[in-house]
């Protein structure tokens, strides 16, 4: 067979969603799958629906996601412009062909396409009109999902409005001609458009390509579809809120397929090795933001330390977390390095770290309240200090077998003293390992905030 070249063909007429970067997945795993080519082709024929912010959010977010085009804008190839609204004169040339074939015709100031067999009137209940009907023949559509589709096109359609616009349907077929796309992935929403192209291809003596409708994407409560406006329905959203990249897109690649066993998170490589068209599901998929969530976790407790640093240190930038002056480059690394296996997000960094970067940090009332509850808190926390000013601060596991030794030797847990010392040095009573986190901050530090509580009393 020859090589697969597929296109995703978003219209940057709106931020881009969960909808459009699963059929952009698909098709890229599909070229990946199978050695081909993966296109990407801009539909900006809409003048007054796009926007050149909306193209941005198209490239950026692809990139984000991992996503390479193989030809498209920004790297070219032999059959660009790849956006639509530069390809006008390309429309024209196919237009004339099929006027001069006798398949398309003027009328009403629009053109239309012309459909082949017997012409009847008939009266559109519906439009309240007579119309003109078409015996044709069924489009037949061997979907890669959905399987054998049949449909029928009785009507001839415009293909160039009045305004010298032309229509989705002529412009997408003829780059699929010149393109020469081998396989149309798209949204489910468009296999009704699909007797109308196969017509089309027919018409330009084109071969029709082969076709895979992906199953729509159910928003996660209630019946319908997600759209634009549903919470979590925007990638732009996840990148501002530090989720990791491969997190999503592994949540993406099980929005309708999956690997046939109980696997859920897999490295792209594997996905890309196991996927097929024939694998996606029929059936919806429902957008779980749990299941993201999860998945999100799962990828950032795994991710390499300089990694992890490194999409905290975007992530802070992004908020302005640092705005005033960024703390020690190492120092930093050591609060991120115990703080990975406790966060559920990227985004809890910046609350959940503060206090490691300012001496003026609040004293939670609940917690405080709770450990005050109990005995003499501050007793413990005084011998906490005599401890800490001579212990070894340079293990966790040394300084952590050192507190349960005071601890026994009065009679108390370890938890007695963890309670009022995390209280003392962080304010809350949650946070990263109580030793862990008197490295890190230092013997100095360490002490002078459980002195500076003592004092305050
Ligand atoms: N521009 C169309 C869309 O955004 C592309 C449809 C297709 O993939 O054929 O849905």
């Amino acid at each position: 067979m020859s090589q697969v070249r597929v296109r995703f063909a978003p219209s940057p007429t709106g931020f881009f969603h969960i909808g459009s970067a699963r059929t952009a997945l698909f098709n890229w795993l599909y070229a990946r799958h199978t050695g081909g080519v993966f296109v990407l082709r801009i539909e900006d024929t809409d003048k007054e629906r796009n926007s050149e912010q909306f193209l941005n959010v198209i490239y950026d977010s692809l990139t984000w996601l991992g996503m390479n085009w193989d030809e498209g804008p920004k790297v070219g190839g032999d059959y660009g412009p790849y956006r639509q609204s530069e390809r006008t004169d390309l429309y024209k040339a196919y237009l004339q062909k099929l006027l001069d074939a006798g398949r398309a015709y003027e009328k009403d100031g629009a053109i239309w396409f012309k459909l082949l067999g017997e012409r009847y009137e008939v009266f559109d209940d519906h439009r309240k009109k007579m119309v003109t009907k078409v015996k044709n023949t069924p489009a037949v559509i061997e979907d890669h999902i959905r399987g054998h589709v049949e449909r029928t096109e009785d009507e001839d359609f415009v293909i160039v409005r009045s305004d010298g616009n032309p229509v989705f349907h002529f412009v997408n077929v003829v780059d699929d001609i010149a393109m020469k796309i081998t396989h149309v992935i798209r949204g489910e929403d468009h296999l009704s458009n699909t007797s109308k192209h196969v017509e089309l291809f027919k018409a330009f003596g084109a071969p029709v390509p082969e076709y895979a409708h992906i199953p729509l994407i159910l928003k996660q409560d209630g019946p319908g579809k997600m759209s634009k406006r549903d919470k979590g329905a925007l990638i732009e959203e996840y990148q501002q809120r530090g989720f990791l990249p491969e997190a999503l897109v592994n949540f993406l690649c099980l929005l309708g397929w999956n690997p046939k066993d109980d696997r859920e998170k897999m490295p792209i490589e594997e996905v890309i090795r196991l996927f097929d068209l024939p694998g996606v599901n029929q059936s919806n998929a429902r957008f779980d933001e749990k299941k993201l969530a999860h998945m999100n976790l799962a990828y950032l407790l795994e991710l390499p330390l300089d990694r992890f640093v490194e999409q905290a240190r975007a992530y802070f930038t992004r908020q302005g977390t640092f705005a005033a002056g960024w703390p020690d480059a190492a120092y930093l690394r050591e609060v991120l390095a115990i703080s990975q296996p406790k966060i559920k997000g990227i985004d809890e960094l910046p609350a959940y770290t503060a206090y490691f970067f300012t001496e003026d940090f609040p004293i939670d009332a609940k917690a405080r309240e709770k450990v005050f509850k109990k005995g003499d808190p501050f007793a413990r926390l005084r011998e906490l200090a005599t401890l800490l000013a001579t212990a070894d601060f340079s293990s966790d596991t040394g300084l952590e077998e050192a507190i349960k030794q005071l601890a026994e030797k009065n009679g108390f847990g370890f938890g007695d003293y963890q309670a009022i010392a995390r209280l003392a040095v962080s304010g809350t009573n949650v946070g990263p390992s109580l030793t862990a986190m008197f490295r890190v901050m230092g013997r100095e530090r360490t002490l002078a905030r459980i002195e500076r509580m003592l004092a305050a009393g």
